[in-house]
């Protein structure tokens, strides 16, 4: 199935270039992101592969329906930037990576904890400068604290366990119960008392109508004092404005972030020469207590291979009518 890749760096040539050559699917890359003005790139292709911040909205979709799509593979978990209905209706099948490596953002995501509590990224820059103080370094046991881990799924639930095995009370919120984390301890509760009661607060679930702006002015104001969070999950997850403005206020102690909710104009991309134009995602990198990193949890060599032979397998079980086990719909996600 002959498949334009949006979106392409050198890191998903070589991975993506390599599983396709092996699965025998025909291929071309673009650097350019999937949106209305780079559709027509698809011309005389049968399926697209897209990536976080590519754009298959419905304007999008009708277009590539017109060229003959009939799949838009996701070379990635979430699929918030597909707009599923519209894509049943032109009879476009989607399918994602539901699953490639947990433990990549699982560890990013406890990376970034551990980098805020005791404060690598700014003990880094003091001693290459020879400035041995510790004036302002000083963290807390994690052990002992308690942590809310907001989505239980593929990733939560990773970070749950490793959590658990630093000795934090670990609790869990989901729509669904992991029953395996219940025997290891781990306690399900309401996300007002995860609110409440967290040290630290971390979010792993897909971004959905009902998780927008999930961390709001309202839920933080039911947080404790310096309570630190963590986002590794989407970006919209999180009212940024109101994020701020609780960093302000010292209501958040710390805050990790590896999205961001306008993430699109930035990340993957070398804008070192640029005048960066979002006084927000700027006003967040003027506090020492925020730690950013570009939606880089994902990035492991093992998560590549994964994702590379997973996309190659969605697109040859469409090619041969097998069953579309990674799909996406509206009814049900793989
Ligand atoms: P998953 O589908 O395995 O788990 C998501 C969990 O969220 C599920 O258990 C689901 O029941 C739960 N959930 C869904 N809606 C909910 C709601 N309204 N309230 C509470 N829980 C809800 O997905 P995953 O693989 O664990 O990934 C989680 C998210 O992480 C993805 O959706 C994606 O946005 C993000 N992600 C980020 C990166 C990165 O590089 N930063 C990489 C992969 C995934």
């Amino acid at each position: 199935m002959k498949t334009a890749v949006f979106s392409t760096k050198p890191y998903d040539m070589e991975y993506l270039g390599r599983a396709f050559q092996d699965a025998g699917i025909e291929h071309e890359f673009f650097e350019a992101r999937l949106r209305k003005k780079t559709a027509k790139l698809a011309r005389n292709f049968e399926a697209v592969c897209i990536f976080v911040n590519d754009t298959a909205d419905a304007e999008v979709l009708e277009e590539l329906s017109g060229f003959g799509i009939k799949l838009v593979t996701l070379r990635c978990a979430g699929f918030n930037n597909v707009d599923l209905k519209k894509a049943e209706e032109l009879g476009i099948k989607v399918t994602r990576v539901p699953a490639y490596s947990p433990y990549s953002v699982a560890e990013h995501t406890i990376g970034l904890m551990l980098s805020l509590n005791r404060h690598f990224h700014r003990a880094f820059w003091r001693v290459r400068e020879a400035n041995f103080s510790l004036d302002g370094l000083m963290g807390f046991d994690m052990h002992g604290k308690t942590v809310g881990v907001i989505g239980t799924g593929s990733i939560g639930r990773v970070v749950c366990r490793i959590l658990n095995g630093f000795g934090m009370k670990v609790l869990g919120y989901d729509i669904y119960e992991d029953e395996e984390l219940k025997k290891l301890g781990i306690t399900y509760t309401d996300t007002e008392t995860i609110f409440k009661e967290s040290d630290i607060i971390t979010l792993h679930t897909p971004l959905t109508p009902e998780t927008k702006y999930l961390i709001n002015e309202n839920t933080l104001a039911m947080m404790k004092e310096g309570i630190m969070l963590i986002n590794t999950s989407r970006g919209g997850l999180v009212d940024t404005r109101a994020v701020i403005s609780a960093l302000k206020s010292g209501r958040i102690g710390s805050l990790g972030l590896d999205v961001y909710e306008e993430e699109g104009d930035l990340f993957f991309e070398d804008l070192s020469d640029y005048i960066v134009q979002d006084d927000v995602f700027m006003r967040l990198l003027t506090f020492p207590n925020v730690l950013i990193t570009g939606h880089q949890a994902f990035f492991t060599t093992n998560a590549m291979e994964a994702i590379a032979e997973t996309t190659a397998q969605n697109i040859k079980s469409l090619e041969v009518g097998r069953e579309l086990e990674n799909s996406v719909t509206t009814e049900k996600t793989a």
